[in-house]
């Protein structure tokens, strides 16, 4: 068996710096944080708000050119989050929008049925082999127990953090304290097992653990033990449970006053779909786009900020008609996977994944989700964006509930059916129609996650043993400027500089501690440019810029700067 892993996982280490360098911080850390919900930071907000600025100019402010060439009409909206609690009733939310859900009677726990865990250990002996199957033994039995494993991993490696994080998961294997007294390495198998090489206070072994929601919800909660106590029988019945987080505005807190905050950010762009068209010149086909805060009240918010119960949604609804639909699906689908691909990210960790039949909701006639292999998924994927066709649903289900008409009278396809000799009743029947949707809905939070995996990279021959290598465009800081040393009219001048650039770009101006010391700040937080200013500043103004990936040193004027930093912001 191998060693034990010298550092922690990477999911942790990304956590870890998050937390550090002003990223990301549990919201409400001084009082011990509130299950999922995050904080912004000074860096995080910065990172966040590149990312935001880039969708929107991206999508509204230029959107891309159509699939025959012609010019998209969008534009935005920043509709309120608390909208009337009809509306959720026309969406489906307050009907469908569930999770099932269980208690262990005994220990009170609360968890979703369909990510119920099994343990199986597997005691090593110096025979067993990478890909062979051996007997296991359940400690957990199943529903269906299963009678075999196979080995997948040679000993400790990478942690599947999510799994070990199981407060469940560490009861039964007996572990206290997940970072001092244990080791754990994780090889992914096939989606719906994980095996782990654990050494705890109960030995060393490997764990088989698989997934057993499904079957928990086809063989009935009564067979299955608790991922708690082990003990069957202590789980209740699983129960819908409602992921609309409910307020009551006004001062009256009675159920006819219930509202709920917006599960998702497209509804309010539904709700406003007469108003754009009575009152801008948009003409199907167009989009609406909207970023801004959703809330789920997440049975298991999970994954640093990947599941939470806050979080922010970039989402744009593009109306167009019936008989088009399927094209600006496939052009949407194009085009939001070449958004993901400008902001760097690594195109072989991108991935389209159709979803089956089964899994469509019942309105949709297509959709397709970009995936991102993270960390904590590796080697699988999890979800990024969903591009859905949703058909007439929304807007035919506002109609009913609203008895607002919601239709469009399209005056260009009235012209062309005429043109083409249609019938009167023809052209009448098909130039006023309810218009299909298509929408990619990403979320902002995930951008973000995706971005810290993306630019996290070790280095061991940097002082500051990691660099966060970010795009340039989406660094929150752009240029560090430094006078070499304290003195000498160096501080003086670099100041100067920072004056001039700091109204173009964001620039970090920082005296103090050795220049390596300050260089590795910068690298930890992802800055891609330093500029130093020293004796040959002083004498001919030349300074040096150092490249945070390559660590090269190029000499240039200092009035080159800005046209230096700018060139690669592009
Ligand atoms: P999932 O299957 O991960 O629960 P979903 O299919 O319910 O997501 P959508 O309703 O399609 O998600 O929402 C669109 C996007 O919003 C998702 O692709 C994801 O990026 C983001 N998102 C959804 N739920 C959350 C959450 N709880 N925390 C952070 N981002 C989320």
């Amino acid at each position: 068996m191998a060693d034990a892993p010298a550092t922690p996982p990477v999911m942790e280490q990304i956590v870890a710096l998050a937390k550090r360098k002003g990223f990301i911080y549990p919201a409400s850390d001084i009082y011990g944080g509130i299950r999922g919900f995050w904080d912004y930071g000074p860096l995080g907000v910065l990172l966040k708000n590149n990312i935001r600025d880039h969708w929107w100019n991206w999508m509204v402010e230029c959107p891309p050119i159509g699939p025959d060439g012609e010019i998209v009409d969008m534009v935005g909206l920043d509709s309120a989050i608390i909208q009337h609690p009809k509306t959720w009733e026309a969406s489906g939310h307050v009907a469908g929008f569930n999770d099932p859900m269980v208690d262990d009677k005994e220990t009170k726990e609360r968890f979703r049925a369909d990510h119920l865990q099994a343990i199986f250990f597997l005691e090593p002996s110096p025979e067993m082999e990478i890909g062979k199957s051996y007997p296991v033994s359940a400690d957990a039995p199943a529903a269906d127990s299963i009678p075999h494993a196979t080995v997948i991993a040679s000993g400790p490696g990478e942690a599947a953090s999510e799994i070990i994080a199981n407060k469940a998961v560490r009861k039964l294997l007996g572990i206290k304290n997940v970072l001092s007294n244990m080791m754990v390495g994780a090889s992914l198998g096939a989606p719906d097992y994980v095996t782990l090489w654990v050494e705890s206070s109960r030995g060393n072994r490997y764990v088989y653990i698989r997934n057993i929601g499904q079957q928990f919800l086809a063989h009935g909660y009564e067979k299955t033990p608790s991922p708690y106590t082990a003990k069957a029988g202590a789980l209740t019945e699983p129960r819908a449970f409602n992921l609309m987080l409910d307020t009551y505005p006004g001062p009256i807190r009675d159920e006819s006053n219930k509202a709920y905050l917006r599960p998702e950010t497209a509804q309010g762009i539904f709700l406003n779909f007469k108003n754009i068209v009575d009152t801008t010149r948009v003409k199907v086909p167009f989009g609406v786009a909207q970023i801004g805060k959703s809330f789920r009240n997440e049975v298991t918010p999970r994954n640093f900020i990947f599941r939470s119960r806050e979080f922010e949604q970039m989402e744009m609804e593009f109306f167009c008609p019936p008989d088009d639909a399927l094209k600006w699906y496939e052009f949407w689908k194009g085009e939001r996977m070449k958004w993901w691909l400008s902001l760097g990210v690594e195109p072989s960790r991108l991935r389209f994944r159709d979803h089956d039949a089964d899994e469509l909701s019942h309105y949709s006639k297509a959709t397709v989700d970009i995936e991102y292999r993270y960390p904590f998924t590796d080697p699988d994927y999890g979800e990024l964006e969903g591009i859905a066709h949703r058909g007439s649903f929304d807007l035919t289900q506002h109609q009913e509930h609203s008895k607002q008409k919601l239709d469009y009278f399209d005056q260009e396809l009235q012209l062309k059916l005429k043109e083409q000799g249609a019938t009167p009743e023809e052209i009448k029947q098909r130039s006023r129609y309810i218009p299909n949707v298509i929408e990619p809905a990403s979320g902002l939070t995930r951008a973000v996650l995706v971005l810290l995996c993306e630019a996290f990279t070790l280095d061991a021959s940097r002082p500051s043993g990691v660099y966060l290598k970010f795009k340039p465009k989406f660094a929150p800081v752009k240029l560090g400027i430094f006078p070499l040393v304290a003195k000498d009219g160096m501080p003086e001048k670099a100041r100067a500089l920072y004056m001039e650039l700091r109204t173009q770009f964001a620039c970090e101006f920082d005296v103090k501690q050795s220049i390596g010391k300050r260089y590795a700040r910068m690298d930890e937080i992802g800055t891609p440019f330093c500029v130093t200013i020293d004796g040959d500043t002083m004498s001919s103004d030349i300074v040096t810029i150092r490249d945070r990936d390559t660590q090269e040193q190029i000499k240039i004027n200092i009035s080159q700067v800005g046209e230096y930093v700018r060139e690669r912001l592009k």
